[in-house]
């Protein structure tokens, strides 16, 4: 199966919602306002991603005055985030595929820039800078998109480092902010162990699924998120319906969530 940061991030965090959403397709594993935020998010993609390409991107601004926020912050920080001169290799959206315990893991980066000494992954988000920052360096996006580039690349793993740009200012005059992650040999092996053990127990249940119609397993009744999960009443969580739309999610759209 075609694994994404988006399905490991939803399967460690409730593998039957995982079920609910991709498997059968029931809905969003997201709430209304998260998905009002995740088109915002995907709209600024695109336009980075024409913007990248040289195409005209005045009608978009003009139209939107979020996205013209948005842009202006990263234009403003521009010289600092393109910085790099004479790239061997650049370009946004850029797909990656490795086979890995029987799944294919896809990563697409905002922008890729290779040089002969450092490979740079970097990452748009149009929330703010997460006090906390230690939850994003868990994610899944920071652990399998340096994973991902250093198995399909030759580029040693001290040259790799992702780096997060945040464009929603918190105030009028502050600039965007950055995250940059390094990345190491340690993390490299501490990735590869928690996929094999993440991609393995998939594989157990996702075949228990298929084969004996067995259910993913669900949370402890007690965990927070069940009080706000779509699957809730489907789940015996709740006996009030949350009104989600019944639109399936692509697996590049959670990554735009705040953690
Ligand atoms: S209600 Fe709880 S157990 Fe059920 S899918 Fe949602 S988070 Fe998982």
């Amino acid at each position: 199966m075609r694994l994404s940061q988006g399905h490991l991030n939803l399967l460690e965090l409730c593998p039957r919602k995982f079920q609910h959403t991709y498997l059968e397709q029931l809905g969003s594993p997201n709430s209304p306002d998260q998905q009002e935020r995740l088109a915002a998010g995907s709209r600024f993609h695109s336009l980075m991603q024409q913007w990248e390409m040289g195409l005209p991107i005045e009608p978009f601004l003009q139209e939107d005055p979020q996205l013209r926020q948005w842009f202006h912050a990263f234009i403003a920080a521009a010289p600092q985030i393109l910085q790099i001169h004479d790239p061997m290799f650049r370009e946004s959206e850029h797909l990656r595929m490795l086979e890995f315990q029987g799944h294919m893991l896809t990563v697409v980066y905002d922008l890729l820039i290779l040089t002969e000494q450092e490979a740079q992954i970097l990452d748009w988000k149009t929330y703010p800078k997460p006090l906390r920052s230690d939850r994003l360096s868990q994610s899944w996006q920071s652990r399998l998109y340096p994973f991902v580039l250093a198995e399909t690349s030759d580029f040693a793993l001290e040259q790799i480092s992702m780096t997060y740009w945040f464009f929603q200012a918190k105030g009028e005059t502050e600039s965007p902010q950055s995250l940059k992650l390094s990345y190491s040999a340690k993390q490299h092996e501490e990735t590869r162990q928690g996929l094999i053990r993440s991609l393995n127990q998939f594989s157990q249940w996702l075949d228990r699924y298929e084969t004996q119609g067995e259910f993913f397993p669900q949370i402890p009744e007690t965990a927070e998120e069940c009080s706000d999960c779509s699957f809730a009443i489907r789940c015996q969580r709740s006996s009030q319906a949350l009104e989600l739309p019944e639109s399936f999610l692509s697996f590049a759209e959670i990554q735009e969530v705040p953690l």
